[in-house]
């Protein structure tokens, strides 16, 4: 049985140039596209399973990263963007067209990820950007449809692809949570 992730990591993950200074990403819809202007590269990128981020038809994982949010700059027909959900935590900012998310920003100051965008890679027009390099709320795909007996499937996909699974966000991601929290705690105290 073929298991399907994501178009931009089913044929294997593509490496990133190293190199990648930025690029413009662009919706999906036909004319009119919404760009956004990204400098720099990505950082974290990632494969997620949660029921918030935006997938392309047919992907049971998203493919989303961050980047700092004074490198995402709107260029243009800014005005199809419009909130998907304004009490979120994550105001993620989708075409009215085409329903892709541009980005996603966090105006929470004292939330651990605030002044990180979360953007989709694959609307980038250019190539190179970092690769995915793990697998976030695997678990969460059930949420979305996915039965619980594909998961081992699913699981061993991830793995055979390099995009180790968690149910959660990676180490990584989990320390600079609990870090952030730490540290506010000490304050309060
Ligand atoms: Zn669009
Ligand atoms: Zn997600």
């Amino acid at each position: 049985m073929t298991v399907y992730i994501h178009p931009s990591v089913d044929n294997g993950v593509k490496k990133g140039s190293g190199s990648f200074a930025g690029g413009t990403l662009v919706c999906k819809c036909a004319d009119k596209q919404v760009k956004v202007g990204i400098k720099g590269d990505v950082a974290h990128n990632h494969a997620c399973g949660c029921t918030k981020c935006w997938k392309p038809e047919g992907a049971t994982f998203s493919v989303v990263a961050v980047v700092p949010r004074e490198n995402v700059t709107v260029l243009e027909n800014g005005d199809k963007l419009q909130i998907v959900d304004t009490s979120a935590t994550i105001q993620r900012y989708a075409c009215k067209g085409c329903g892709a998310h541009m980005y996603g920003r966090i105006e929470n100051k004292g939330h651990p990820f605030y002044g990180l965008d979360f953007i989709h890679p694959e609307l980038f027009q250019e190539a190179g950007s970092a690769a995915p390099g793990f697998a976030a709320f695997v678990s969460s795909v059930i949420e979305s449809g996915v039965a619980p007996s594909e998961m081992a499937g699913i699981r061993s996909r991830l793995k055979e692809l390099d995009l180790e699974p968690y149910d959660c966000l990676s180490p990584a991601l989990m320390d600079a949570i609990a870090t952030h929290v730490a540290k506010t705690t000490a304050k309060a105290a």
